[in-house]
């Protein structure tokens, strides 16, 4: 077993070394651009706590969720609590297999980009949430190109989270943070139906 002389030279060192890491970490003078994909649950909720954090600090939000329409959610109606602090716009027209009129989406998507743009280069938000916008671009219901432009001409005060499955390798390379959450159980897979407060 370890002495309490070399469990303290130990944590010295690491101590010593975690400060030199942070002396010669900086701040990077822009917004950072994150990104929440793969298979488990947990990346809209996850994009949502940080809107929290952002709130926390006095800080002005804008959210755009892509696919998802007419489908009252918690969090809609909890940020709706900050009217002066959140600006949200819900694309509508509900899941895609539902519409299954693909000029209809492409026109829905389009209009929701219009409006994320508009967030992200206006200079007026600190964080911008473009909830399944993965999924926008998988579908082809928007170019890689227009939204990676986008990210490029947001404002510097302006932090951006894209969210969805099958983030494009584009989008992740130009990305300061990308998380992936991997499925290791859901409830979905027992056969149990999503659970207000939980999944929505
Ligand atoms: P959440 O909004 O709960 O953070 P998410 O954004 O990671 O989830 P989405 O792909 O956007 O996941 O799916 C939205 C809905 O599908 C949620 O109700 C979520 O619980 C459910 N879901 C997420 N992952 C899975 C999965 N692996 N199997 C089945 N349903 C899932
Ligand atoms: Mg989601």
């Amino acid at each position: 077993m370890e002495t309490n002389e070399a469990h303290v030279a130990r944590m010295k060192a690491l101590q010593a070394k975690q400060r030199r890491k942070s002396a010669a970490a900086r701040n990077p003078g822009r917004g950072l651009v994150l990104v929440y994909t793969g298979n488990g649950k947990g990346k809209s909720s996850s994009a949502f706590g940080v809107i929290a954090r952002a709130l926390g600090w006095g800080r002005k939000v804008g959210v755009v969720q892509f696919i998802k329409g007419n489908w009252t959610t918690g969090e809609r109606r909890f940020f709706a609590k900050f009217p002066d602090q959140v600006d949200w716009y819900t694309m509508g027209e509900g899941f895609t297999w539902d519409t299954q009129d693909r000029d209809r989406d492409v026109a829905a998507a389009e209009t929701a980009f219009a409006r994320a743009l508009a967030m992200l280069t206006g200079g007026g938000y600190d964080l911008v949430v473009l909830d399944e916008i993965n999924i926008a671009l998988r579908y082809e219901y928007l170019s890689g190109r227009t939204v990676l432009d986008g990210l490029v001409a947001r404002s510097e005060r302006t932090s951006v989270i894209l969210t969805g499955r099958d983030a494009s390798s584009e989008i992740c390379e130009y990305a300061d943070l990308v998380s992936e959450m991997r499925e290791v159980k859901h409830p979905f897979a027992a056969g149990i139906k999503a659970q207000r407060g939980i999944d929505f």
